[in-house]
């Protein structure tokens, strides 16, 4: 069985939060594209919306990737680091 982990994300401007499973024996874990545009809705859900989506005090470290594919368009994505330190 696969252990994972639900690790919460907020967003203080809209006072949202939403949780994502990631695997429980890795520190470091970049979510797929798919995962970061729903966390994105959930956590703000206008795409003209500059408040950043994942913003406030969060439980883990957040690395925000964002990058031009080779299509032109972004491919935003994120890391979670699940610990601090
Ligand atoms: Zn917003």
């Amino acid at each position: 069985m696969r252990k994972t982990v639900d690790v919460i994300l907020r967003n203080d401007f809209h006072g949202t939060k939403c949780s994502v499973k990631i695997p429980a024996n890795v520190r470091h874990h970049t979510v797929s594209r798919s995962t970061y545009y729903k966390i994105c809705r959930d956590l703000c859900g206008s795409p003209t919306c500059t408040c950043g989506q994942i913003r406030g005090y969060q439980d883990v470290h957040i690395d925000v990737d964002i990058d031009i594919g080779p299509d032109g368009r972004s491919c935003d994505t994120f890391t979670i680091t699940q610990d601090k330190n």
